[in-house]
This record gives C-alpha cells, structure tokens and sequence, in this order.
C-alpha cells in the first residue's frame, strides 16, 4: 500500500494590519507571512473509509485538536475529492510538532499538507491555482502554508504573493502551555481598537530584500498583540525576558500566545534560547524562511 507523507512548516505574521470587520465576518488584513523551521508532518494512504490520527510530540497537548469531520484536515480531503468528484477515502496520520492554538496556524499546515499528500496519492494533479482556492476554502492561513517562504498576505490573508527575502533569519520561539483562541482575540481586537485601512509597511518589505536584521527588528508589528496582551498579560513578561536577554526584537505570533524574538544568527539564537529556557520550559531556534507544504517520504 502506498503511502504519502507530507511536511507543512508553521507561519509567523512579520506584520500584521487588521481592518475593520467586514458584512462576511472576516477581518481584512494585510500580513507579511514567514514559514519558520517548525513543521507538522502529515502522511496518508489509501482506505475504503475516511479516518484520521493525531500523534503528537510529547510536548504538544493534542486535546483540543478535533479527531471527527471538523478536524481541517479531513475537511481538506473530503473536499479535494468533491472537488474532482471522487468517491474516495484515505486515513490520514498527523505527526504534530506545532502547537495547538499557538499563532503558529498549525491546522493550516495541516490542511495544506493534505491537500497535496492526497493529490499525490490519486495522481491528480490538480493545478496549483485550484489547490490554492481549495486552500483558501479551508482557511485564511492554509495558501500560505502550500506557498512557504516570505509572502504578503491580503484579503482576510487568503491572497498570497512571494516577496523577495534575502535573509537567512533566526527565530527563538517560546511557546506557551495554554493556547489562545483566535475567534477571542479577534473580538477582544474589535471591542479594543479602532481599526484603520490595514497595509504593508515599504520599509519591512525593503528590510526583508536586503537581508537587513536591524531594519527587519524595527519594522515587524501585529495588531493583535494589544488583545492577546489584554487576555494573556503573563506575555508581557515573556517579552521583558526576551529583550532582557539581547533578542533584537520581540513579537507575539498572530493571535498568541507564542512569542517570538529575532535574533542576529544561529549562535545568537542558541545563546537567547538558553537564557529563557532557564524561565520557560518550551523555547526553541527556528530558522526562516523555509519551503512550504512538500512530499518528504513516497513508500
Ligand atoms: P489560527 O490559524 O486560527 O491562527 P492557531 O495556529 O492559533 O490558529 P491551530 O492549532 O491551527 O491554532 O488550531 C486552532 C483550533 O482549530 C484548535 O484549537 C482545534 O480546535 C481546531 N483544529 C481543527 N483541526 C485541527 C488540526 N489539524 N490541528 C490543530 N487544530 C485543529
């Protein structure tokens, strides 16, 4: 029996400009993604039922991931197969490496990583404007997670384009015990700000070409770090200790609550990462930018 497997880097926000609520519910934003070295791994073979299972690295609390139709990954299946009208199934094995409800838009990779893992496996070859549309179907995250590397996102984050990123960055990603639900934030976001037109600053874009740490340090920003902040002020800490330890920048990821402090290489990362690993159990060095969702076992 064959069987695909599939690796989906998580996303980080460099920017995030949320807009007012549109008529739909959805948020319009306009977001610089980056897909940093932390990565779901998702493999699926052929079945005459549809079934899924989540492994997960022991660090990982699996309990809120959903194991029935609404896991995003089933729902990826289930639609790639609508969509080319097939009466088929697949089990679906998820090995988890990032965090549940982290900002890290680890259903996303998942979703992502279906969708080609199933594609491959049914020899369909969809094109790659119908994944995307498929993608953005699933989620606002999910074309990214096919895309990879450094892209501007706009729409409500569906509309992606690669952007040009000479940068060979390093991420200390600290990660929390308990996730933040992003549907909250967004609600915290609207009874908090007033939201203006939402846009990518020139000057990340231009820090990102030139590869430039210091200029990428002073131009990364989120608009939803006040409301994650209000309903997670512990976070603030985590920020103090990250600067405190020499990061050049500290950020929360998306909705939270991980946070994330750019460093000015891998030795660097290394040293800020064991400073706050003696404060915080889950601390990691990823590097950025990496591929999106790509095939890394045919068996
Ligand atoms: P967002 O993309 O909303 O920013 P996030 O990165 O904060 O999300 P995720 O881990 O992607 O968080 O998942 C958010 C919620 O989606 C989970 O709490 C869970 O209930 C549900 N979910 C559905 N399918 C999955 C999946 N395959 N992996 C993780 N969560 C899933």
């Amino acid at each position: 029996m064959t069987t695909i497997s599939v690796r989906a880097p998580a996303k980080i926000n460099l920017h995030l400009g949320v807009g007012p609520v549109r008529e739909d519910g959805f948020h319009p934003l306009a977001t610089v993604y980056q897909a940093i070295g932390m990565y779901d791994d998702v493999s699926v073979s052929e079945a005459a039922d549809w079934s899924l299972a989540v492994r997960a690295h022991e660090r990982i609390d699996v309990a809120e991931v959903p194991t029935d139709a609404s896991n995003v990954a089933l729902r990826a299946g289930r639609l790639l197969a609508a969509h080319h009208d097939l009466d088929r199934a697949a089990s679906i094995v998820i090995e988890k490496a990032i965090p549940v409800a982290g900002g890290l838009a680890g259903g996303s990779a998942d979703a992502a990583a279906t969708l080609l893992a199933l594609d491959r496996l049914w020899d369909l070859q969809t094109s790659d404007d119908d994944l995307l549309a498929l993608a953005a179907e699933l989620g606002s995250d999910v074309p990214f997670a096919l895309v990879g590397g450094t892209a501007v996102g706009t729409g409500r984050g569906e509309v992606v384009s690669r952007v040009a990123d000479r940068g060979r960055w390093w991420w200390v990603v600290v990660e929390s015990d308990i996730g933040l639900s992003t549907p909250a934030v967004y609600r915290e976001y609207d009874r908090m700000a007033v939201a203006a037109d939402p846009a990518v600053p020139e000057a990340l874009l231009a820090a990102l070409a030139d590869g430039d740490r210091r200029a990428l340090a002073a131009s990364v920003s989120n608009d939803l770090a006040a409301p994650a902040l209000a309903l997670r002020p512990d976070l603030a800490q985590v920020l103090a200790a990250g600067a405190a330890a020499g990061a050049l920048t500290g950020l929360i990821s998306g909705s939270g609550p991980t946070c994330l402090f750019l460093c000015e290489d891998q030795a660097h990362a290394a040293a800020v990462r064991m400073t706050l690993a003696e404060e915080h159990e889950r601390v990691f060095a990823a590097a950025a930018p990496v591929a999106g969702a790509h095939v890394v076992e045919y068996a």
